[in-house]
């Protein structure tokens, strides 16, 4: 199964995104809770510390107002009292309206749902004792009018009544100063809880944020490693080393990097044999050329003089015999004369041809019929030299596009130099075997002419130079023949390659000659536009 490639962007970014995440959700979180904190404080110092001290004046005020209650029948002057009971009627209702205020101020300022219910709570009680005592005040009255007309025992009975009625207020207002203060206690409970809360998310949440720092940077640095490596690579291919080498399996863009660098340091390598290849063949051209003009020259200069030279050694050799000595010393140099002649001639005009290659007339041909053309031609040479020839012609050969004397001229290369080389090495039963079979070449239909024989095979040395022009083993060979032969090869748009022979076809050298197959249509002819030379 392929494995998805993860993208370095997405794990740094999802990395830091998960950083800022966390520390935005504790940040928050913390300035959430602080803030709730810093209103209920203040609802305790702005409130509720005031409402205590307020409510608990009143309380003492109201326990003051028992004890004078409680003693205002008896008393034989009561101005004092009177004035201090007057006092109190008047001022307290106006406290406990700023008592009211002060709650409404807290009921904006809370927060928490404790404290809300709180001076809801308190809100109500406060009501109950301002109605109490607006009830009161006509009580208060009716003792007053009670003591004026002397009416004792009436009075003591309304001073109790009021008393008790007093008595519940004061207790309500108890009530309430004891659930303010637990509510102040609760509340600084509480911020000291949640400081040390506070303190203890901080640390984790910094540990965290720590521990995912370090992670993400050690992901970052694992996921930027390799790029250390291509600059390694970078460099060694600058400096000109194209040999690839293993890269693990990519994981992330850095990877895929890597990965068609050496693609890419591959198709580099691919290119420079093939640059090297083409600037061989380049210079091979070049060379070609200044044969060709030495060869233009040198048959111009030596063409001539060399055919005299027959005719004269002919004429010479025709003398001699009539003389009578056809088996002299005399008639034996002017054979070798004849020998050196003809020699010179065939150089001279094998230097021409290569010289003078013109480009091929491709024309529609049967390879087959071809082959069996030359191996006739050959058949006399050969059977002189003792060679066996043998021919295999494979069925659904293709037809090819071919300058038929061009080819001719490569097949007799390949069966002369087959021929010498079995001479030279002496073997006992020389062989050769002509093959024509169909053939494919990096995918180009085509068909192939292959030469085999049971020589001695190509040397180390021939192998390594084998098309190279002037290159020969021969002491009389030219070094012209394979050069030649594979010029005119590529010229058809084909190849020419050496190889072992198979035993069955001699075991010696085997070259192949293949040819790309003629299109279906093939009925063009002429002028070919393959590469020139
Ligand atoms: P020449 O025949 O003039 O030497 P060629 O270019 O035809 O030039 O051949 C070059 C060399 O290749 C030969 O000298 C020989 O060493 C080698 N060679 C060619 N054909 C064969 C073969 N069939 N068997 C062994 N060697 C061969």
């Amino acid at each position: 199964m392929a494995r998805r490639t993860r993208s370095v962007r997405t794990q740094v970014v999802a990395g830091f995104a998960t950083l800022i995440v966390a520390f935005g959700a504790v940040a928050g979180w913390s300035l959430y809770r602080q803030q709730r904190t810093v209103r209920s404080l203040r609802v305790a110092n702005e409130v509720y510390l005031q409402l205590t001290s307020m409510l608990g004046e009143d309380r003492g005020n109201q326990s003051q107002l028992a004890t004078v209650l409680d003693r205002l029948v008896d008393e034989r002057d009561r101005v004092g009292s009177q004035a201090f009971i007057a006092g109190t009627r008047r001022s307290r209702r106006g406290r406990l309206a700023h008592a009211q205020s002060l709650v409404q101020r807290g009921l904006r300022l809370a927060l928490d749902t404790d404290d809300r219910r709180l001076l809801e709570e308190t809100a109500r009680s406060l009501l109950l004792i301002d109605r109490l005592w607006s009830q009161d005040e006509p009580l208060f009255d009716g003792l007053l009018r009670t003591l004026t007309g002397a009416d004792l025992a009436r009075a003591r009975q309304e001073e109790r009544e009021l008393l008790s009625r007093e008595d519940q207020s004061k207790e309500s207002l108890s009530r309430m100063i004891r659930a303010l203060q637990a509510r102040v206690k609760a509340l600084s409970d509480g911020a000291e809880r949640q400081q040390a809360e506070t303190l203890r998310l901080t640390v984790t949440a910094t540990a965290v944020a720590c521990l995912l720092g370090v992670l993400t940077t050690l992901r970052a640095r694992r996921a930027l490693d390799p790029l250390a490596r291509l600059r390694d690579r970078a460099q060694a291919v600058a400096r000109g080393e194209l040999g690839t080498v293993q890269v693990p399996a990519a994981e992330d863009e850095i990877g895929e990097l890597a990965v068609e660098f050496e693609r890419m340091v591959g198709a580099m390598g691919l290119r420079d044999v093939a640059l090297r290849e083409a600037n061989e063949k380049r210079l091979q051209a070049e060379r070609l050329a200044a044969v060709g003009r030495m060869a233009a020259h040198v048959t111009h200069e030596v063409r001539n003089p060399l055919s005299s030279m027959a005719l004269n050694a002919e004429m010479l050799g025709d003398e001699l015999d009539a003389m009578g000595e056809p088996g002299s010393e005399s008639r034996r140099l002017v054979r070798s004369i004849q020998r050196e002649i003809d020699r010179l001639s065939r150089l001279t005009e094998e230097y021409l041809r290569v010289a003078r290659l013109p480009t091929p007339r491709l024309q529609r041909e049967d390879l087959a019929t071809l082959v069996e053309e030359t191996l006739q031609f050959v058949t006399q040479e050969m059977s002189v030299a003792g060679v066996g020839l043998g021919k295999v012609l494979e069925e659904g050969v293709p037809a090819v596009r071919a300058d038929e004397s061009q080819l001719r001229q490569a097949m007799l290369n390949l069966l002369r130099n087959a021929r010498e080389a079995m001479e030279l090495a002496g073997v006992s039963a020389p062989r050769v075997v002509v093959r024509v079979t169909a053939r494919a070449e990096a995918g180009v239909p085509g068909a192939a002419v292959c030469v085999s024989d049971s020589g001695p095979g190509l040397s180390d040395e021939a192998r390594a130079h084998l098309f190279e022009l002037f290159f020969t083993t021969k002491a009389r060979g030219s070094g012209l023949g394979l050069s030649l032969t594979r010029e005119i090869a590529i010229a058809h748009g084909g190849s020419l390659h050496a190889e072992r022979a198979a035993a069955a076809d001699g075991g010696g050298a085997r070259f192949v000659l293949w040819l790309p197959a003629a299109a279906d249509d093939g009925a063009h002819e002429g002028a070919s536009d393959a590469e020139g030379r």
